[in-house]
């Protein structure tokens, strides 16, 4: 039996900001995207604001209609990775195995540290709860379980600074009662889907039959009928395993060389296409788009650009066409390759953007990609794209 924790720091955004101007402490306060536009989102908010009924995510503009005297605070991404690693070099002082699970979120497997710490996995969640609130000031909710899945729902059930275990004993009975959204990737088309079926609590997902919910959900539905179940084998990832790629490349060698420069550059929004999906697998962006042209004498070309972070592929495609548009030289060609470089995680983009209103205009078209990543995993690659691509 594994034992594992997953530890959550509360209103992580706003206690961040409480501990650089404790004045907050004592006001209803919240994190902005920009608090001077009143359709800005309120990231997050202290307890105080948390009793007039705010909740994130929604408008500057109905939190103050809530709560006039609130006040509101300009999110700060750099200091919150800042107090993020500090809190994560704290969980990796009881083990190596510590699997961040977005900024404020962590799982950690302690199976092998309760002999060395000479302690059950209730009080090592003790422990880490108080040295956290002592050395940080932040606080934390733990969840402890035998899994990772009721170890995150665990972390829900009592917060701020708390703790609260699922045991393998009697984990149906505190698990069952719980309404379904409660569980991990039980989002609102799922929760829906559920609900059509009847199923509002996670006893009824657990004791309902099983090749419906798969006929019903397909993967996804077997994922949350095991975890409703208590039955949920993924490990926990040691901190130092989490690596990213450092590139994403994709290549073409052409069946015969080519020089017709419409059809080579429909061959680069493919390759740009595939690029930028799987960018977004890993959740990542680029800051550099490169492309390598082979001559059919075999002489290669390799040029780069800047582009503004990015895993779109109407952005990736621009700037590699722009590449082959200066730098192609007329001869026939033997192979095309796109890369891109200088990754960072698409998370710290994804909040950046709340903060920079500049950022705003891709989200819509990032929507679009997800619902087009989403349906090509349903259907297959080749039944949804941009129309340039497809060409
Ligand atoms: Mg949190």
């Amino acid at each position: 039996m594994r034992s594992i924790l997953h530890c959550d720091l509360n209103s992580f955004f706003a206690s961040v900001e409480c501990i650089k101007n404790p004045s907050l402490k004592y006001v209803p306060m919240a994190v902005a995207g920009d608090p001077k536009l009143r359709h800005g989102i309120i990231l997050a908010k202290n307890e105080l604001a948390k009793k007039y009924g705010i909740y994130t995510p929604e408008t500057v503009y109905s939190a103050l209609r809530k709560c006039p005297n609130l006040v509101l605070v300009k999110g700060n991404y750099s200091d919150y990775i800042k107090y993020s690693k500090i809190v994560n070099n704290i969980y990796l002082q009881y083990t190596d195995r510590v699997e961040p699970f977005g900024i404020d979120e962590c799982f950690l497997d302690v199976t092998h540290s309760l002999k060395l710490f000479n302690c059950t996995p209730l009080q090592l969640a003790n422990k880490i709860r108080k040295e956290v609130k002592k050395n940080v000031g932040l606080t934390i909710s733990v969840g402890v379980s035998f899994n990772k899945s009721l170890a995150k729902l665990g972390s829900d059930l009592k917060k701020p600074d708390a703790i609260s275990e699922i045991p393998y004993e009697n984990f149906r009975e505190i698990i069952y009662p719980l309404p379904i959204n409660m569980l991990l990737y039980v989002g609102k088309s799922s929760y829906s889907k559920l609900y059509n079926l009847g199923i509002k609590t996670i006893g009824d997902l657990a004791t309902y039959n099983q090749i419906k919910i798969i006929k019903k959900m397909g993967k996804a539905g077997k994922l949350i009928y095991n975890y409703a179940n208590g039955i949920d084998y993924e490990e926990v990832k040691k901190y130092t395993d989490i690596s990213l790629p450092k590139s994403v490349s994709k290549g073409l060698t052409f069946s015969i060389d080519i020089s017709d420069k419409d059809i080579i550059i429909s061959y680069i929004k493919r390759l740009s296409d595939i690029v930028a999906s799987n960018l977004r697998k890993y959740s990542l962006k680029c800051d550099t788009v490169s492309i390598s042209i082979k001559y059919s004498n075999f002489l290669i070309i390799n040029r780069q650009i800047k582009v503004n972070s990015t895993n779109l592929f109407q952005n990736i495609s621009k700037a590699a066409t722009d590449l082959f548009n200066l730098n192609y030289n007329g001869e026939k060609i033997r192979a095309i390759t796109i890369s891109v470089t200088d990754l960072k995680s698409n998370f710290d983009e994804m909040q950046l953007s709340f903060f920079d209103n500049e950022e705003n205009r891709n989200i819509k078209l990032e929507k679009v990609v997800k619902k087009i990543d989403d349906l090509q995993l349903l259907y297959g690659k080749n039944k949804i794209n941009f129309g340039s691509v497809l060409k």
